[in-house]
């Protein structure tokens, strides 16, 4: 398993000395001295040492967005001017492109062609996006009743605390600093302990474009320990996670106490409905895309396979010779289609789940190995014959395992796709207009793909329905969450 992209010479020296924290737009060591190591998924190999952040870093990470918050820069510069340094921080991520790529590999083992064309230029689309609406955040002028004139002001929330996942680790941190940064905010955002690179490069970068001392501030660690003390710290207004919606759950009791604003973009089980009437030929690769992309860790993979009962056998034929033609092989490969899953924590946690899938009385058509000796791989699996009561079909696997299940009509197929605790995203595969408004309209997510799966825009709204969270990031939708709305009535 040979490495085929050559190391940047900025990664092999960015690699080099243990990796510090960003506060107050200073590098530090923590106080403790403590420093974890993040892996690489495909070889088992240490890439570096990260200092983590404690209690107290959080505290002066928190102080420090506070004072740039309530006292500081950022609250004297103007929109346009926040816009400005925004777009400056896309095009210096533009011009670190190929090494922001080379981190998120390496860090998370995905495949070098998916950091390339997708991670990457998709977090920098997302911080332009956000940029432009930094002047566009508008309140409203309200006839109200008397002699006076009432209008609503659009403030930000103020010092954000942002909690992300691995799976997409640059793309997750452009998601939440996008719109706090267009808005006005100050963050203090942790990173995932298995992926803290890119974030960390980005850091760098962010100083680079000239943000004012405190306005993002980077804390790597622990959601035990670090994330831990961001949720409870009195001087956050405002939690933003990405996460497990277990996890998502005890921010938003820890945040009760504060009554913090809490947006959550939790887990999923979304369903993937394939009618007689679509187009195979997209609907086949198109699903297995849906489940298998991100080597199957993505929030809104679609996991459970409704496939109607006249091409169930045809379907899944099909799709189990695409599953075994996938390559794959070490992130830094070219050729690599599949990567490692991204911990050996993941890797044991995918599997149990294939045994328990054989266990319960799945068939397992392909698939169910750890292919490699070295590397947390696992096969892309395909289970069929599955149970809506079974756990493959009713939990987050979070890795390349589909579970297939056959459908008579579409009143039925609906009923059995919403009867989950999870509403993030669902798919559907029909060359019927009507099936596809009708089915649209009924099935309870976040997001319905109608002929395609796993299409995001940074223009367009991404959130959950149910268990999935709550608020919605990206899009217009996402300014929402990041502001507070201010009545003001002046006596004429
Ligand atoms: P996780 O909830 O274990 O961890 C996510 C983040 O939360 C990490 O940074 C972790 O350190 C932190 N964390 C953990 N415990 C914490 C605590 N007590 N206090 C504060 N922070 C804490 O999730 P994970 O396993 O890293 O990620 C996979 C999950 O994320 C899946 O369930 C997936 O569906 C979900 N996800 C959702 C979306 C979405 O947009 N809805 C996107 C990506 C991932």
């Amino acid at each position: 398993m040979e490495q085929t992209i050559e190391l940047s010479p900025k990664v092999a020296r960015f690699l080099q000395g243990n990796k510090k924290l960003f506060i107050n737009g200073q590098w530090v060591e923590s106080v403790s001295g403590k420093t974890f190591e993040t892996k690489n998924p495909a070889t088992n190999e240490v890439l570096a040492n990260v200092y983590e952040a404690g209690k107290e870093e959080v505290n002066r990470a928190v102080e420090a967005a506070r004072e740039a918050f309530d006292n500081g820069p950022w609250s004297k510069i103007n929109a346009s001017d926040r816009s400005r340094l925004i777009y400056k921080l896309a095009d210096l991520m533009e011009k670190n492109a190929e090494e922001l790529a080379q981190l998120d590999t390496l860090d998370n083992g995905k495949p070098i062609k998916e950091t390339r064309y997708v991670d990457i230029p998709t977090a920098i689309e997302h911080f332009r996006y956000f940029a432009g609406w930094s002047t566009k955040v508008v309140g409203q002028t309200i006839p109200v009743r008397g002699n006076f004139f009432n209008y609503t002001r659009h403030e930000p929330v103020g010092v954000v605390g942002q909690i992300i996942p691995w799976n997409f680790p640059l793309l997750m941190a452009a998601w939440k600093l996008g719109a706090a940064l267009a808005t006005g905010c100050t963050v203090v955002l942790k990173p995932a302990e298995q992926t803290p690179l890119s974030v960390i490069y980005l850091a760098e970068l962010i100083q680079e474009a000239g943000f004012p001392d405190g306005v993002v501030n980077i804390v790597q660690g622990f959601g035990a320990t670090t994330g831990e003390a961001l949720i409870t710290h009195e001087k956050v207004n405002k939690i933003a996670f990405t996460g497990s919606t277990n996890v998502g759950k005890h921010i938003m009791r820890r945040a009760a106490d504060t009554v913090k604003r809490v947006t959550l973009e939790l887990g999923g089980k979304s369903p993937n409905i394939i009618l007689p009437d679509a187009n195979l030929s997209r609907a086949i690769p198109g699903s297995l895309m849906g489940i298998m992309f991100n080597q199957g860790q993505v929030c809104c993979a679609g996991s459970r396979l409704f496939i109607q009962k006249k091409v169930y056998d045809n379907v899944l034929s099909d799709l189990v010779s695409y599953a075994k033609r996938i390559k794959l092989g070490p992130g830094m490969d070219s050729d690599t289609q599949m990567g490692p899953l991204v911990s050996e924590k993941q890797q044991s946690e995918v599997m149990s789940y294939i045994h328990k899938g054989q266990e319960e009385g799945a068939e397992m058509l392909t698939g169910g190995n750890e292919p490699f000796d070295r590397g947390y791989f696992v096969e892309p699996t395909i289970f069929s014959a599955v149970d809506d009561n079974m756990t493959i079909a009713r939990e987050e696997i979070f890795g390349p395992v589909v579970a297939a299940m056959p459908f008579e009509d579409l009143d039925e197929v609906i009923k059995r796709a919403n009867d989950t605790a999870y509403g993030l995203a669902a798919g559907l595969w029909t060359e019927n207009l009507r099936n596809a408004h009708y089915v649209a309209s009924k099935l309870q997510a976040g997001t319905v793909w109608v002929n395609c799966y796993n299409v995001l825009d940074a223009a367009s709204p991404f959130g959950g329905f149910k268990q999935s969270g709550s608020g919605r990031e990206m899009g217009s939708y996402a300014l929402d969450n990041y502001t507070e709305v201010k009545s003001v009535f002046i006596n004429l």
